[in-house]
């Protein structure tokens, strides 16, 4: 018998969710608020975890088209400058993991991935903010603002890190402000001096800030973010803010001239406040009777581990594993939505505590940033590598 889904958000999750879950057989609905899908103009990191998954559905190809595939990550002290320790990329993580690490503009993904939902015929409805849901044993329902009542048999909270669909199905507030403030900008390499431009992604770590840089479009540009702690007063309401970058200039006071002229060298800058959740607690935040949350709306992380939008894809396969077994008459669908929140609550939450402390240990200083930088020196590589993440679920 067919059974419907119906998702709330058209970002990376909600997209990948419809995808694998459309491909599981099943009638997907998508309803996205904004009146286009779109992306912000940023760039995105992808661990051989994810790149896994996309190639698993069919999009190697794609992907190959608009990313970059670094051939190595280097840390440097943004202090001194000094190279602190290097992590091949390239062909070592294909070897290693069975994938590549590939950087990549997220409009490019966005844009594979709406490319791919649209050739497995899932409906696709812009201008829809979904307002409510209530669910039965045998139905979840949604409303849209403008009134009209949605029934299906999966509602995924695919809608973000300020996710009404998680509101509602848990009641528990708002996400939290760090007060970290990240500044973040797309630049072409070619307008860049050539000592300032790019193939690998380079981390500068300094006391409470750290600047990622790495290329995007096939190498063509460069995605820059610095990461700011502010007072906690700094913390935006909204999202995404233009901003001429001074506080990250302020900021670098104080750093090595290598940094100082890349991010001097760059005029357009975004502005976010970054926000998290703490690590999971248990499985029912991720999924409850007919409803299941994914991405951001279940464990939106800070950005220092580079897998966020990562989890919110594998959140999406797992989600076509267990609903294409949910076709099956004898399997109901709440007991494959606790299977699928089984399968992933742990994972997700390892995830977030790790990029708390990547936190910690990123903006260190004095002995611990001593203390840090010896240790990457020593051990480099064996501390880079992140097997039980990059070798997937
Ligand atoms: C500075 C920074 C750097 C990052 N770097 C990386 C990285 O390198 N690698 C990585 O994997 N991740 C990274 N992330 C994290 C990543 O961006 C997010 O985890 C990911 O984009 C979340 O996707 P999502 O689809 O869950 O949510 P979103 O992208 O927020 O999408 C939610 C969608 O739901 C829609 N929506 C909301 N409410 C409703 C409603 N009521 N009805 C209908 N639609 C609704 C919204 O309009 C939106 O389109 C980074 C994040 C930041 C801030």
């Amino acid at each position: 018998m067919t059974k419907q889904a119906l998702i709330a958000g058209g970002g990376i999750g909600g997209l990948a969710a419809a995808l694998a879950v459309a491909r599981a057989g099943w009638v997907v609905r998508l309803y996205e608020r904004a009146p286009l899908f779109s992306e912000v103009g940023a760039g995105i990191q992808l661990g051989p975890n994810v790149v896994k998954v996309l190639h698993g559905w069919g999009l190697a190809g794609a992907l190959a088209d608009v990313a970059a595939f670094p051939h190595q990550l280097e840390v440097r002290s943004a202090l001194s400058g000094e190279s602190l320790a290097r992590l091949p990329l390239g062909e070592a993580m294909v070897q290693r993991y069975g994938a590549a690490y590939a950087t990549v503009h997220r409009a490019d993904l966005h844009g594979l991935l709406l490319n791919a939902v649209q050739q497995a015929d899932v409906s696709l409805k812009l201008n829809h903010t979904l307002s409510q849901f209530t669910q039965t044993a045998d139905a979840v329902t949604v409303q849209t603002a403008d009134g009209a009542v949605i029934e299906g048999d999966v509602l995924v909270g695919a809608d973000g890190l300020w996710s009404p669909v998680r509101q509602w199905l848990l009641g528990d507030g708002q996400p939290r402000a760090t007060s970290h403030l990240a500044y973040r900008a797309l630049v072409r390499q070619a307008d860049l001096p050539e000592a300032l431009r790019s193939s690998q992604v380079t981390a500068w770590l300094g006391p409470q800030l750290h600047v990622v840089q790495y290329p995007v479009r096939g190498g063509d540009w460069l995605n820059v973010v610095g990461i700011v702690e502010g007072k906690s007063g700094d913390a935006l309401d909204g999202w995404d803010h233009g901003t001429d970058a001074a506080g990250l200039r302020a900021a670098l006071a104080g750093t090595c001239s290598p940094l100082q002229d890349l991010v001097h060298a760059i005029n357009h800058w975004r502005l976010w406040a970054l926000c998290d959740r703490p690590p999971m607690q248990g499985a029912h935040q991720q999924a409850l009777g007919r409803v299941a949350l994914l991405g951001d709306a279940a464990h939106p992380m800070l950005p220092y581990l580079a897998q966020g939008a990562g989890m919110a894809i594998e959140d999406a396969a797992e989600l076509g594993r267990v609903l294409v077994q949910a076709l099956d008459p004898a399997l109901d669908v709440p007991t494959m939505l606790n299977r699928y929140a089984l399968n992933r609550w742990e994972r997700n939450a390892r995830v977030q505590a790790r990029a708390i402390r990547n936190g910690e240990i990123f903006h260190a200083d004095g002995v611990v940033r001593w203390g840090r930088d010896a240790s990457l020196k020593l051990l480099g590589e064996r501390l880079l590598d992140v097997p039980w993440l990059y070798g997937g679920p």
